[in-house]
């Protein structure tokens, strides 16, 4: 017989009690095993959205998820680990630059990512529109890719976070995202499972993040720095604008395309490639300098330029690829684009970013419900910024994706995320704060 009864536990949270820690645990044990049902684990997250877990509760959380599989062991490897994990946006896709970048400098790059969330894209997806690219590996697969090439890509799995795996499913189809506790157990026990010496982390905020404040932002940035540091870890955090989308393109194939290009030196002076260039090496060189690389952040941003500059993380990226079977010549490209175009002059006064981001569902780029088959060459690709002067009839933004109906059904809505009036505005910077510890 079950040791306690769901709707007991779930009705405590909903009325604002706190779980004990075997409570939790019976929760993350039950879910994961695939005994407690989905409806339930559901109503429970809903409760914990509204009510919220302390911060015994959100500790025991993220170690039962940690240990609902196993935690890799790297210690026969030489040789600081390091990982980054953003707190997830629209057009994020800097892992795919930095991770080559770090793994090209010489430490190890162990990264264990998650799939689109709510609105926002995941790493996994965009390596998965890749073909035959395998972000399932096993857990010694993983050890035997980072112990070879210094750096595996890889998605919750059967053996590591399954919990997470599971939780971050349905967390995504059932608006259970927004909510610090269960952002930071689902980003510290992904990252703790890997077997890490350092983590750097980029909490976003804005219209596009799931905390839309600085203040917000910052707080959740605090909570998981002290996780990561009370497992030992050396930390470190940028608090980045999601204002509006990151760099040119959103959308699997198109961001892994624009990585390509920023890996290839191909990106010429586009201001919007560029934006992605620099928080990609910003990020790159505090992993760096955790791991020793430098003696300054200065120099270790100063390695991570050699490298990207030199064509060796282009080769660390496609060597990448090879290991997890990815076959990159073969990147899918869309059937059909179609412009959004600017309605009247003025000043691009701001980008509904959340908006744009679900817009995306609606065009395949993600998933919304549990089932759903991504189309990867969907997204868009976005052609101003905040406090850009427009004129009328210019290219706001382009749709694509292979459904020519689905893009004339999204084009009048995407229209509306960019309102343009002729007031002066001025777009705040793209990096607002660094945290140590
Ligand atoms: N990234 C994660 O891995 N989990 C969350 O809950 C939010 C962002």
């Amino acid at each position: 017989m079950a040791r306690y009864l769901p709707a007991e536990l779930i009705k405590k949270k909903r009325e604002g009690g706190a779980l004990t820690a075997d409570e939790l645990r019976f929760l993350v044990e039950e879910f994961t095993a695939t005994r407690l049902p989905d409806y339930q684990m559901s109503a429970f997250l809903m409760a914990v959205y509204f009510r919220g877990l302390d911060e015994n509760e959100t500790l025991e959380l993220t170690e039962c998820m940690l240990h609902s599989g196993h935690v890799v062991d790297f210690s026969d490897l030489s040789g600081f680990k390091v990982d980054k994990h953003s707190t997830g946006g629209v057009g994020d896709k800097t892992s795919l630059i930095l991770g080559p970048i770090v793994a090209a400098c010489g430490l190890r790059v162990p990264m264990i990512s998650g799939r689109g969330l709510g609105h926002t894209g995941g790493t996994l997806d965009k390596l998965e529109s890749i073909p035959g690219f395998n972000t399932q590996l096993s857990l010694e697969q993983f050890r035997q890719t980072v112990k070879k090439h210094g750096i595996a890509l890889i998605g919750q799995t059967q053996e590591i976070c399954p919990a997470d795996k599971r939780l971050y499913a349905l967390r995504d189809v059932t608006a259970t995202v927004e909510n610090l506790s269960l952002i930071c157990a689902s980003i510290m026990s992904k990252k703790l499972a890997e077997g890490i010496d350092g983590l750097v982390l980029d909490v976003k905020f804005g219209s596009g993040a799931f905390m839309k404040s600085t203040s917000e932002a910052e707080e959740l940035a605090r909570a998981l720095m002290a996780i990561a540091k009370g497992y030992g870890k050396k930390v470190s955090a940028l608090i980045t604008n999601m204002d509006q989308p990151l760099g040119r393109y959103a959308g699997n194939a198109l961001e892994v395309q624009e990585c390509l290009e920023i890996l290839r030196n191909e990106h010429g002076n586009d201001r919007l490639r560029n934006e992605t260039r620099e928080l990609s090496l910003q990020l790159a060189a505090q992993m760096l300098f955790l791991g020793g690389v430098g003696q300054t952040l200065t120099d270790s941003k100063a390695e991570a330029l050699k490298v990207l500059q030199n064509g060796q993380a282009l080769a660390k990226f496609e060597e990448l690829c090879v290991a997890q079977s990815g076959r990159l010549q073969e990147l899918p490209k869309a059937k059909h684009q179609l412009p959004v175009l600017a309605s009247q002059s003025g000043v691009v006064q701001s980008m509904a970013t959340e908006t744009i981001g679900y817009l995306g569902l609606r065009l395949r780029a993600g998933r919304a419900t549990v089932a759903d088959v991504i189309e990867p060459t969907a997204g868009f690709e976005f052609h101003c910024k905040i406090g850009d002067r427009v004129e009328k009839g210019q290219p706001l933004i382009t749709l694509y994706g292979s459904d020519s109906e689905l893009l004339q059904e999204v084009q009048p809505l995407v229209a509306k995320c960019v309102p343009i009036l002729e007031h002066v505005r001025q777009a705040e910077p793209l990096i607002w704060k660094e945290l140590t510890l």
